[in-house]
Protein backbone atom coordinates (compact mmCIF):
# COMPACT_ATOMS: atom_id res chain seq x y z
CA UNK A 1 0.00 0.00 0.00
CA UNK A 2 1.24 3.20 -1.06
CA UNK A 3 2.13 5.99 1.80
CA UNK A 4 -0.53 8.54 0.37
CA UNK A 5 -3.88 10.50 1.74
CA UNK A 6 -6.06 9.46 -0.53
CA UNK A 7 -9.90 11.31 0.28
CA UNK A 8 -12.53 8.65 0.73
CA UNK A 9 -15.37 11.02 0.05
CA UNK A 10 -13.40 11.72 -3.67
CA UNK A 11 -10.68 9.36 -4.07
CA UNK A 12 -8.98 11.78 -5.13
CA UNK A 13 -4.99 11.32 -3.97
CA UNK A 14 -4.21 14.03 -2.13
CA UNK A 15 -0.39 14.27 -1.62
CA UNK A 16 2.08 10.83 -1.51
CA UNK A 17 5.02 10.34 0.31
CA UNK A 18 8.05 8.94 0.07
CA UNK A 19 8.99 5.92 2.55
CA UNK A 20 11.86 6.26 4.80
CA UNK A 21 15.02 4.99 3.49
CA UNK A 22 16.67 2.48 5.46
CA UNK A 23 19.10 5.03 6.90
CA UNK A 24 16.33 7.54 7.95
CA UNK A 25 15.01 4.20 9.68
CA UNK A 26 18.23 3.73 11.25
CA UNK A 27 18.71 7.16 12.72
CA UNK A 28 15.40 6.79 14.16
CA UNK A 29 16.05 3.91 15.66
CA UNK A 30 19.19 5.23 17.09
CA UNK A 31 17.57 7.88 18.53
CA UNK A 32 14.59 5.51 20.30
CA UNK A 33 17.74 3.78 21.65
CA UNK A 34 19.21 7.07 22.74
CA UNK A 35 16.01 8.62 24.66
CA UNK A 36 15.83 5.21 26.80
CA UNK A 37 18.24 5.97 29.75
CA UNK A 38 16.86 9.89 29.33
CA UNK A 39 13.17 8.97 29.74
CA UNK A 40 13.98 6.48 32.64
CA UNK A 41 15.99 8.72 34.76
CA UNK A 42 12.87 11.16 34.16
CA UNK A 43 10.51 11.54 37.57
CA UNK A 44 6.65 10.68 37.06
CA UNK A 45 5.93 14.55 37.96
CA UNK A 46 8.19 15.83 35.14
CA UNK A 47 6.52 13.28 32.24
CA UNK A 48 2.85 14.34 33.66
CA UNK A 49 3.76 17.81 33.21
CA UNK A 50 4.65 16.85 29.62
CA UNK A 51 1.75 14.89 29.73
CA UNK A 52 -0.55 17.35 30.17
CA UNK A 53 1.34 19.69 27.93
CA UNK A 54 0.64 17.21 25.28
CA UNK A 55 -3.34 16.92 26.06
CA UNK A 56 -3.60 20.80 25.57
CA UNK A 57 -1.99 20.61 22.10
CA UNK A 58 -4.71 18.12 21.11
CA UNK A 59 -7.06 20.49 22.32
CA UNK A 60 -5.69 23.57 21.04
CA UNK A 61 -4.99 21.39 17.34
CA UNK A 62 -8.48 19.51 17.53
CA UNK A 63 -10.05 21.59 14.73
CA UNK A 64 -7.50 21.73 12.19
CA UNK A 65 -6.21 17.75 13.50
CA UNK A 66 -9.95 16.86 13.08
CA UNK A 67 -10.00 18.10 8.98
CA UNK A 68 -7.23 16.02 8.15
CA UNK A 69 -8.35 12.94 10.01
CA UNK A 70 -11.79 13.08 7.94
CA UNK A 71 -9.56 14.22 4.25
CA UNK A 72 -7.35 10.83 5.01
CA UNK A 73 -9.96 8.13 6.34
CA UNK A 74 -13.55 9.74 5.86
CA UNK A 75 -15.17 9.94 9.17
CA UNK A 76 -17.33 12.71 10.14
CA UNK A 77 -15.41 16.09 10.86
CA UNK A 78 -17.56 15.91 14.11
CA UNK A 79 -16.17 12.39 15.39
CA UNK A 80 -12.75 13.76 14.51
CA UNK A 81 -12.93 16.86 16.54
CA UNK A 82 -14.36 14.03 19.84
CA UNK A 83 -11.85 11.94 19.10
CA UNK A 84 -8.99 14.35 19.44
CA UNK A 85 -10.36 15.65 22.41
CA UNK A 86 -10.69 12.21 23.85
CA UNK A 87 -7.09 11.78 23.47
CA UNK A 88 -6.27 14.66 25.39
CA UNK A 89 -8.65 12.91 28.28
CA UNK A 90 -6.63 9.99 27.49
CA UNK A 91 -2.93 11.50 28.14
CA UNK A 92 -4.62 13.35 31.19
CA UNK A 93 -6.02 10.33 33.26
CA UNK A 94 -2.52 8.72 32.76
CA UNK A 95 -0.98 12.18 33.88
CA UNK A 96 -2.44 11.50 37.08
CA UNK A 97 -2.83 7.77 37.85
CA UNK A 98 0.37 6.58 36.39
CA UNK A 99 2.27 7.03 39.14
CA UNK A 100 -0.43 5.05 41.62
CA UNK A 101 -0.91 2.52 39.03
CA UNK A 102 3.12 1.71 38.90
CA UNK A 103 3.66 2.51 42.48
CA UNK A 104 5.63 -0.47 44.34
CA UNK A 105 4.10 -3.22 45.88
CA UNK A 106 5.38 -4.28 49.10
CA UNK A 107 5.91 -8.14 50.11
CA UNK A 108 5.96 -9.22 53.50
CA UNK A 109 10.16 -9.69 54.26
CA UNK A 110 9.69 -12.52 56.36
CA UNK A 111 7.95 -14.86 53.55
CA UNK A 112 11.18 -14.71 51.79
CA UNK A 113 13.79 -14.23 54.34
CA UNK A 114 14.57 -10.29 53.38
CA UNK A 115 14.76 -7.97 55.52
CA UNK A 116 13.02 -5.56 52.91
CA UNK A 117 11.06 -7.30 49.13
CA UNK A 118 8.66 -5.64 47.19
CA UNK A 119 7.96 -5.14 43.77
CA UNK A 120 8.45 -2.52 40.95
CA UNK A 121 7.52 -1.72 37.25
CA UNK A 122 10.13 -0.50 35.34
CA UNK A 123 9.73 0.52 31.57
CA UNK A 124 10.63 -1.96 28.96
CA UNK A 125 12.46 0.06 26.74
CA UNK A 126 11.74 0.80 22.98
CA UNK A 127 8.03 -0.32 22.06
CA UNK A 128 6.87 -0.66 18.21
CA UNK A 129 3.69 0.50 17.49
CA UNK A 130 1.84 -0.45 14.77
CA UNK A 131 -1.79 1.08 14.34
CA UNK A 132 -4.64 1.67 11.97
CA UNK A 133 -6.12 4.22 10.47
CA UNK A 134 -9.94 4.04 11.85
CA UNK A 135 -9.33 6.09 14.99
CA UNK A 136 -5.81 7.38 13.75
CA UNK A 137 -5.60 9.53 16.77
CA UNK A 138 -6.76 7.77 19.97
CA UNK A 139 -5.65 4.45 19.04
CA UNK A 140 -1.65 5.87 18.97
CA UNK A 141 -2.41 8.12 22.43
CA UNK A 142 -4.27 4.73 23.56
CA UNK A 143 -0.98 3.21 24.01
CA UNK A 144 1.45 6.07 23.87
CA UNK A 145 0.01 8.21 27.06
CA UNK A 146 0.46 5.12 29.24
CA UNK A 147 3.71 4.37 27.41
CA UNK A 148 5.12 7.74 27.85
CA UNK A 149 4.16 7.53 31.72
CA UNK A 150 5.74 4.61 32.38
CA UNK A 151 8.70 5.71 30.85
CA UNK A 152 8.87 4.07 27.77
CA UNK A 153 9.91 4.94 24.36
CA UNK A 154 7.48 4.85 21.30
CA UNK A 155 7.99 4.28 17.50
CA UNK A 156 5.13 4.47 15.43
CA UNK A 157 4.72 2.37 12.72
CA UNK A 158 0.81 4.13 11.33
CA UNK A 159 -1.29 3.17 8.67
CA UNK A 160 -0.16 3.69 5.24
CA UNK A 161 -3.41 5.91 4.46
CA UNK A 162 -3.03 8.50 7.72
CA UNK A 163 0.09 10.07 6.59
CA UNK A 164 -0.34 13.65 7.74
CA UNK A 165 -2.31 12.48 11.07
CA UNK A 166 0.49 10.44 11.42
CA UNK A 167 3.71 12.85 10.81
CA UNK A 168 1.61 15.31 13.49
CA UNK A 169 1.60 12.63 16.27
CA UNK A 170 5.42 11.79 15.59
CA UNK A 171 6.15 15.86 16.59
CA UNK A 172 3.65 15.94 19.23
CA UNK A 173 5.28 14.40 22.61
CA UNK A 174 8.62 16.70 21.49
CA UNK A 175 6.46 19.46 21.21
CA UNK A 176 4.99 18.96 24.64
CA UNK A 177 8.77 19.13 26.00
CA UNK A 178 9.52 14.81 25.97
CA UNK A 179 13.01 14.58 25.34
CA UNK A 180 13.82 13.90 21.46
CA UNK A 181 13.68 10.21 20.52
CA UNK A 182 11.16 9.47 22.91
CA UNK A 183 8.45 9.47 20.22
CA UNK A 184 8.37 9.10 16.04
CA UNK A 185 6.91 8.30 13.36
CA UNK A 186 8.26 6.06 11.26
CA UNK A 187 7.24 6.57 7.82
CA UNK A 188 7.50 2.61 6.69
CA UNK A 189 4.98 0.98 5.23
CA UNK A 190 3.86 -3.14 6.76
CA UNK A 191 6.99 -4.69 4.26
CA UNK A 192 9.81 -2.88 7.25
CA UNK A 193 7.99 -3.87 10.03
CA UNK A 194 9.80 -6.76 10.76
CA UNK A 195 13.52 -5.21 10.02
CA UNK A 196 12.22 -2.68 13.26
CA UNK A 197 10.73 -5.47 15.00
CA UNK A 198 13.88 -7.96 15.11
CA UNK A 199 16.06 -5.18 15.84
CA UNK A 200 17.82 -5.43 19.21
CA UNK A 201 16.98 -1.65 20.49
CA UNK A 202 13.25 -2.30 20.26
CA UNK A 203 11.91 -4.18 23.34
CA UNK A 204 8.51 -5.12 21.96
CA UNK A 205 5.56 -4.54 19.80
CA UNK A 206 1.66 -3.71 20.33
CA UNK A 207 -0.41 -3.97 17.31
CA UNK A 208 -4.15 -3.16 16.49
CA UNK A 209 -5.52 -4.04 13.37
CA UNK A 210 -6.46 -6.91 11.23
CA UNK A 211 -6.06 -11.05 12.12
CA UNK A 212 -3.61 -11.11 9.50
CA UNK A 213 -1.21 -8.36 10.50
CA UNK A 214 -1.55 -9.37 14.06
CA UNK A 215 -0.23 -12.83 13.33
CA UNK A 216 2.32 -11.66 11.27
CA UNK A 217 3.56 -9.52 14.05
CA UNK A 218 2.99 -12.39 16.68
CA UNK A 219 5.19 -14.76 15.06
CA UNK A 220 8.28 -12.12 14.11
CA UNK A 221 7.97 -11.42 18.21
CA UNK A 222 7.62 -14.49 19.15
CA UNK A 223 10.78 -16.15 16.78
CA UNK A 224 12.65 -12.94 18.55
CA UNK A 225 11.13 -13.50 22.12
CA UNK A 226 9.79 -10.22 22.40
CA UNK A 227 6.28 -9.25 24.38
CA UNK A 228 3.67 -8.47 22.61
CA UNK A 229 -0.20 -6.89 22.57
CA UNK A 230 -2.50 -7.52 20.32
CA UNK A 231 -5.89 -5.85 19.49
CA UNK A 232 -7.79 -7.34 16.86
CA UNK A 233 -10.67 -7.67 14.89
CA UNK A 234 -14.54 -7.66 16.46
CA UNK A 235 -17.95 -9.25 15.47
CA UNK A 236 -19.76 -7.90 18.41
CA UNK A 237 -23.36 -9.38 19.25
CA UNK A 238 -26.50 -6.99 20.65
CA UNK A 239 -28.35 -9.02 22.45
CA UNK A 240 -32.13 -7.36 22.95
CA UNK A 241 -34.44 -9.37 25.72
CA UNK A 242 -37.95 -9.21 26.44
CA UNK A 243 -37.56 -6.73 29.24
CA UNK A 244 -35.54 -4.49 27.61
CA UNK A 245 -36.91 -0.67 26.44
CA UNK A 246 -37.21 -1.72 23.24
CA UNK A 247 -37.12 1.46 21.32
CA UNK A 248 -33.94 3.31 22.92
CA UNK A 249 -32.47 -0.56 22.35
CA UNK A 250 -33.03 0.58 18.64
CA UNK A 251 -31.89 3.67 18.65
CA UNK A 252 -28.47 2.95 20.43
CA UNK A 253 -28.67 0.13 18.16
CA UNK A 254 -27.97 2.43 15.06
CA UNK A 255 -25.23 4.64 16.85
CA UNK A 256 -23.64 1.09 17.64
CA UNK A 257 -23.23 -0.09 13.98
CA UNK A 258 -22.38 3.19 12.13
CA UNK A 259 -20.38 5.52 14.50
CA UNK A 260 -17.30 5.57 12.59
CA UNK A 261 -18.64 4.96 8.99
CA UNK A 262 -19.11 1.69 10.81
CA UNK A 263 -15.62 1.16 11.17
CA UNK A 264 -15.08 0.62 14.49
CA UNK A 265 -13.59 -3.46 16.18
CA UNK A 266 -15.72 -2.58 18.79
CA UNK A 267 -19.02 -1.87 16.78
CA UNK A 268 -21.93 -3.86 17.48
CA UNK A 269 -21.79 -6.37 13.97
CA UNK A 270 -24.33 -8.99 15.04
CA UNK A 271 -27.98 -8.39 16.40
CA UNK A 272 -29.84 -10.99 18.03
CA UNK A 273 -33.37 -9.80 19.29
CA UNK A 274 -35.77 -12.52 21.47
CA UNK A 275 -38.61 -13.84 19.57
CA UNK A 276 -40.75 -11.61 22.08
CA UNK A 277 -39.13 -8.39 20.77
CA UNK A 278 -37.60 -9.50 17.48
CA UNK A 279 -40.54 -7.46 15.45
CA UNK A 280 -41.07 -4.48 17.56
CA UNK A 281 -36.41 -3.92 17.11
CA UNK A 282 -36.25 -4.88 13.86
CA UNK A 283 -38.86 -2.26 12.85
CA UNK A 284 -37.40 0.50 14.38
CA UNK A 285 -33.47 -0.61 13.75
CA UNK A 286 -34.48 -1.18 9.95
CA UNK A 287 -36.02 2.64 10.18
CA UNK A 288 -32.98 3.86 12.34
CA UNK A 289 -30.52 2.66 9.88
CA UNK A 290 -32.46 4.09 6.49
CA UNK A 291 -32.64 7.35 8.16
CA UNK A 292 -29.09 7.99 8.66
CA UNK A 293 -27.78 10.94 6.46
CA UNK A 294 -24.92 9.42 4.15
CA UNK A 295 -22.70 11.57 2.78
CA UNK A 296 -19.77 14.37 2.70
CA UNK A 297 -17.99 13.73 6.73
CA UNK A 298 -16.65 17.28 6.07
CA UNK A 299 -20.17 18.48 5.82
CA UNK A 300 -22.22 19.30 9.41
CA UNK A 301 -25.21 17.00 10.02
CA UNK A 302 -23.55 13.74 8.09
CA UNK A 303 -24.34 11.15 10.03
CA UNK A 304 -22.16 8.24 7.82
CA UNK A 305 -19.10 9.20 5.75
CA UNK A 306 -17.27 6.57 3.03
CA UNK A 307 -15.99 3.69 3.77
CA UNK A 308 -11.77 4.34 4.37
CA UNK A 309 -10.37 2.37 1.29
CA UNK A 310 -12.01 1.44 -2.41
CA UNK A 311 -10.83 -2.25 -0.83
CA UNK A 312 -13.07 -1.69 2.33
CA UNK A 313 -16.07 -1.10 0.27
CA UNK A 314 -15.58 -3.97 -2.64
CA UNK A 315 -15.14 -6.42 0.91
CA UNK A 316 -18.82 -5.45 2.00
CA UNK A 317 -20.13 -5.61 -1.29
CA UNK A 318 -18.63 -9.14 -1.71
CA UNK A 319 -20.05 -10.11 2.12
CA UNK A 320 -23.81 -8.99 1.02
CA UNK A 321 -23.40 -10.72 -1.89
CA UNK A 322 -22.70 -13.93 -1.29
CA UNK A 323 -25.49 -13.81 1.54
CA UNK A 324 -27.80 -12.71 -0.83
CA UNK A 325 -27.40 -15.42 -3.28
CA UNK A 326 -27.29 -18.01 -0.53
CA UNK A 327 -30.75 -16.53 0.45
CA UNK A 328 -30.42 -13.65 3.08
CA UNK A 329 -32.87 -11.03 2.42
CA UNK A 330 -31.91 -6.76 2.35
CA UNK A 331 -34.16 -5.23 4.59
CA UNK A 332 -32.40 -1.76 3.77
CA UNK A 333 -28.88 -0.41 1.76
CA UNK A 334 -26.83 -3.01 -0.09
CA UNK A 335 -27.09 -1.04 -3.40
CA UNK A 336 -23.39 0.92 -3.93
CA UNK A 337 -24.66 4.76 -5.00
CA UNK A 338 -23.17 6.27 -8.17
CA UNK A 339 -20.86 8.94 -8.02
CA UNK A 340 -17.36 9.35 -6.87
CA UNK A 341 -15.73 7.92 -3.46
CA UNK A 342 -16.09 4.78 -1.56
CA UNK A 343 -19.68 5.28 -0.04
CA UNK A 344 -22.28 2.33 0.95
CA UNK A 345 -25.36 2.95 2.79
CA UNK A 346 -26.65 1.71 6.40
CA UNK A 347 -27.59 -1.95 5.07
CA UNK A 348 -29.42 -4.61 7.34
CA UNK A 349 -29.81 -8.02 6.83
CA UNK A 350 -32.14 -11.21 8.26
CA UNK A 351 -32.37 -14.64 7.08
CA UNK A 352 -28.61 -15.00 7.63
CA UNK A 353 -27.39 -18.16 8.31
CA UNK A 354 -23.99 -20.45 9.09
CA UNK A 355 -23.11 -21.01 4.97
CA UNK A 356 -22.86 -17.52 4.57
CA UNK A 357 -19.52 -15.78 4.88
CA UNK A 358 -21.59 -13.04 6.80
CA UNK A 359 -22.25 -14.84 9.53
CA UNK A 360 -18.73 -15.82 10.28
CA UNK A 361 -16.56 -12.95 8.98
CA UNK A 362 -16.50 -9.14 10.44
CA UNK A 363 -17.99 -6.76 8.23
CA UNK A 364 -16.33 -2.91 8.35
CA UNK A 365 -19.11 -0.70 7.40
CA UNK A 366 -22.44 -0.27 7.97
CA UNK A 367 -23.45 -3.88 7.56
CA UNK A 368 -25.73 -5.03 10.15
CA UNK A 369 -27.35 -9.00 10.20
CA UNK A 370 -30.22 -9.38 12.58
CA UNK A 371 -30.85 -12.72 14.32
CA UNK A 372 -33.96 -13.73 16.15
CA UNK A 373 -33.53 -16.46 19.26
CA UNK A 374 -36.04 -18.40 20.55
CA UNK A 375 -34.66 -17.91 24.23
CA UNK A 376 -31.58 -16.09 26.36
CA UNK A 377 -29.68 -19.82 25.84
CA UNK A 378 -30.44 -19.69 21.90
CA UNK A 379 -29.22 -16.07 22.44
CA UNK A 380 -25.92 -16.19 23.99
CA UNK A 381 -25.12 -19.49 21.57
CA UNK A 382 -25.69 -17.05 18.70
CA UNK A 383 -23.57 -14.79 20.57
CA UNK A 384 -20.75 -16.81 20.89
CA UNK A 385 -20.63 -18.37 17.30
CA UNK A 386 -17.98 -16.54 16.33
CA UNK A 387 -14.22 -16.56 16.67
CA UNK A 388 -13.90 -12.67 17.87
CA UNK A 389 -14.27 -11.93 21.30
CA UNK A 390 -13.83 -8.32 21.55
CA UNK A 391 -17.12 -6.16 23.11
CA UNK A 392 -20.43 -7.62 23.77
CA UNK A 393 -24.01 -5.83 24.39
CA UNK A 394 -27.12 -7.08 26.18
CA UNK A 395 -30.24 -5.16 26.25
CA UNK A 396 -32.02 -6.89 29.70
CA UNK A 397 -33.44 -5.26 32.77
CA UNK A 398 -33.87 -8.44 34.70
CA UNK A 399 -30.66 -8.69 36.94
CA UNK A 400 -30.82 -12.57 36.82
CA UNK A 401 -30.58 -12.30 32.79
CA UNK A 402 -27.73 -9.37 33.21
CA UNK A 403 -25.87 -11.71 35.38
CA UNK A 404 -25.84 -14.82 32.82
CA UNK A 405 -24.56 -12.32 29.91
CA UNK A 406 -21.71 -10.98 32.33
CA UNK A 407 -20.85 -14.57 33.20
CA UNK A 408 -21.42 -16.38 29.56
CA UNK A 409 -20.37 -13.77 26.64
CA UNK A 410 -17.27 -14.54 25.58
CA UNK A 411 -15.63 -11.51 24.99
CA UNK A 412 -13.82 -8.37 26.78
CA UNK A 413 -15.84 -6.69 28.01
CA UNK A 414 -19.93 -7.01 28.36
CA UNK A 415 -22.15 -3.53 28.25
CA UNK A 416 -25.81 -3.88 29.83
CA UNK A 417 -28.49 -1.75 28.34
CA UNK A 418 -25.56 0.87 26.75
CA UNK A 419 -23.26 -0.20 23.87
CA UNK A 420 -19.49 -0.77 24.17
CA UNK A 421 -17.17 2.75 24.46
CA UNK A 422 -14.06 2.59 25.47
CA UNK A 423 -13.10 4.70 28.42
CA UNK A 424 -9.33 5.58 30.05
CA UNK A 425 -10.77 3.58 33.32
CA UNK A 426 -11.62 0.47 32.09
CA UNK A 427 -9.60 -2.37 30.35
CA UNK A 428 -9.68 -2.77 26.75
CA UNK A 429 -8.87 -6.01 24.77
CA UNK A 430 -10.34 -9.28 24.23
CA UNK A 431 -10.43 -12.89 23.63
CA UNK A 432 -10.10 -15.58 21.25
CA UNK A 433 -8.87 -13.88 17.73
CA UNK A 434 -9.97 -10.43 18.85
CA UNK A 435 -6.45 -10.87 20.64
CA UNK A 436 -4.53 -10.72 23.84
CA UNK A 437 -3.63 -8.55 26.45
CA UNK A 438 -5.01 -4.99 27.51
CA UNK A 439 -5.03 -1.49 27.18
CA UNK A 440 -5.76 1.56 29.16
CA UNK A 441 -6.69 1.31 33.02
CA UNK A 442 -3.87 -0.05 35.29
CA UNK A 443 -3.89 -2.76 33.40
CA UNK A 444 -2.40 -1.45 30.05
CA UNK A 445 0.37 0.62 31.53
CA UNK A 446 1.12 -2.29 33.25
CA UNK A 447 1.48 -4.23 29.65
CA UNK A 448 5.06 -2.82 28.94
CA UNK A 449 7.08 -3.11 31.91
CA UNK A 450 9.49 -5.06 34.13
CA UNK A 451 7.88 -6.20 36.95
CA UNK A 452 10.78 -6.58 38.91
CA UNK A 453 10.99 -8.53 42.28
CA UNK A 454 13.41 -6.90 44.59
CA UNK A 455 15.05 -8.80 48.22
CA UNK A 456 17.30 -6.95 50.61
CA UNK A 457 19.06 -8.12 53.32
P1 LIG B 1 -4.58 -3.74 9.02
O1 LIG B 1 -4.59 -3.86 7.55
O2 LIG B 1 -4.20 -4.91 9.82
O3 LIG B 1 -3.62 -2.51 9.33
C1 LIG B 1 -3.29 -2.13 10.65
C2 LIG B 1 -1.83 -1.77 10.72
O4 LIG B 1 -1.05 -2.95 10.52
C3 LIG B 1 -1.38 -0.79 9.63
O5 LIG B 1 -0.39 0.04 10.16
C4 LIG B 1 -0.80 -1.71 8.57
O6 LIG B 1 0.12 -1.07 7.74
C5 LIG B 1 -0.15 -2.76 9.43
N1 LIG B 1 0.02 -4.06 8.78
C6 LIG B 1 -0.81 -4.69 7.91
N2 LIG B 1 -0.34 -5.89 7.59
C7 LIG B 1 0.83 -6.04 8.26
C8 LIG B 1 1.80 -7.06 8.34
N3 LIG B 1 1.67 -8.20 7.67
N4 LIG B 1 2.89 -6.88 9.13
C9 LIG B 1 3.03 -5.74 9.82
N5 LIG B 1 2.15 -4.72 9.80
C10 LIG B 1 1.06 -4.87 9.02
O7 LIG B 1 -5.96 -3.31 9.59
P2 LIG B 1 -6.92 -2.16 9.08
O8 LIG B 1 -7.65 -2.61 7.91
O9 LIG B 1 -6.14 -0.89 8.98
O10 LIG B 1 -7.88 -2.00 10.35
C11 LIG B 1 -9.03 -2.74 10.47
C12 LIG B 1 -8.91 -3.87 11.45
O11 LIG B 1 -8.39 -3.41 12.69
C13 LIG B 1 -10.25 -4.46 11.77
O12 LIG B 1 -10.17 -5.85 11.82
C14 LIG B 1 -10.57 -3.88 13.12
O13 LIG B 1 -11.52 -4.61 13.86
C15 LIG B 1 -9.22 -3.87 13.75
N6 LIG B 1 -9.17 -2.96 14.89
C16 LIG B 1 -9.07 -3.47 16.13
C17 LIG B 1 -9.08 -2.63 17.24
C18 LIG B 1 -8.98 -3.14 18.64
O14 LIG B 1 -8.73 -2.35 19.53
N7 LIG B 1 -9.16 -4.42 18.89
C19 LIG B 1 -9.20 -1.25 17.03
C20 LIG B 1 -9.30 -0.78 15.74
C21 LIG B 1 -9.28 -1.65 14.67
P3 LIG B 1 -0.26 -0.58 6.25
O15 LIG B 1 -1.34 0.42 6.41
O16 LIG B 1 1.01 0.00 5.76
O17 LIG B 1 -0.70 -1.80 5.51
Amino acid sequence: MAIATVNPATGAVEREFTPMSDAEVEAALAAAAGAVTALRRTTFAQRAEWMRAAADLLDADAGELAKTMTREMGKTVKSAEAEVRKSATGCRFYAEHAESFLAPEPVDPDAVGADRAYSVYQPLGVVLAVMPWNFPVWQVLRFAAPALMAGNVGLLKHASNVPQTAEYLGTLFERAGFPAGSFANLRIGSAGVEKVLRDDRVAAATLTGSEGAGRSVAAIAGDALKKTVLELGGSDPFLVLPSADVAKAAETAVTARCQNNGQSCIAAKRFIAHADVYDEFLDAFTRGMANLKVGDPAAEGTDVGPVATEQGRTDLVELVADAVEKGAKVLTGGDVPEGPGWFYPPTVLVDVDPSMRLYHEETFGPVAVVYRAADLDAAIEVANATAFGLGAVAWTRDEAEQERCVAELASGAVTINGMTVSYPALPFGGVKRSGYGRELSAAGIREFCNLKAVWVK
